[in-house]
């Protein structure tokens, strides 16, 4: 399997890349973002939850998303391979995903870290605030706290996979299909 996790901050670029690896190496696009908007527009119970944490720029707590992760893997027994975009973002998370991953008799493949500086992610997440709808892409404040939690939580992530010999960093600046290119690149070397 391939199994990879596409990492970066808020606005790196993250959903926009997953969208075209999913159609070349033919993957399950998991988004924990994506799947807790899904329970916010479904009015279930744990949307409403996640829902005032996330318009704050707050993470949703680890079993939430371990939660979500794993009925996912469960219900993809035939993926040849899954993306994880937005998600881990804390060590439990991390932990928890190799745990998950190896009960199935797999493992993450590669980390794929997007870079890209804060100015250009705070103009990016505002940018798209005027089109999509979410509260959190709105306000320079929630912006800054939102990267302030990937600071903190979730770039750390980076060690723990380089000490397994999976990161990459890749420039996350540039035309989206430059980036595309040299994602590209790094998944055909694995
Ligand atoms: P995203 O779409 O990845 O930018 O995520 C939007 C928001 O959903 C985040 O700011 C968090 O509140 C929540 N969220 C998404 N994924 C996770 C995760 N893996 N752990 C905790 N919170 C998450």
């Amino acid at each position: 399997m391939l199994n990879l996790v596409l990492f970066g901050p808020p606005g790196a670029g993250k959903g926009t890349q997953s969208n075209l690896l999913i159609d070349k190496y033919n993957l399950v696009h998991l988004s924990t973002g994506d799947i807790l908007r899904g329970e916010i527009a479904a009015g279930t119970a744990l949307g409403m939850k996640a829902k005032t944490l996330m318009d704050r720029g707050d993470l949703v707590p680890d079993e939430v998303v371990i939660g979500m992760i794993s009925s996912k893997l469960d219900n993809n027994p035939t993926a040849k391979g899954f993306i994880f975009d937005g998600f881990p973002r804390t060590a439990a998370q991390a932990t928890a995903l190799d745990n998950l991953l190896a009960e199935k008799g797999t493992a993450i493949s590669a980390m794929l870290s997007l870079k890209v500086e804060d100015e250009e992610l705070i103009r990016r997440l505002l940018e798209r605030g005027k089109n999509s709808g979410r509260e959190d892409d709105k306000n320079e404040e929630i912006i800054a706290n939102r990267i302030q939690e990937y600071n903190n939580k979730t770039a750390p992530l980076k060690e723990f996979y380089a000490a397994q010999n999976k990161l990459s960093e890749i420039e996350g600046i540039g035309s989206i299909s430059d980036i595309a290119e040299k994602l590209n690149e790094v998944i055909d070397s694995i």
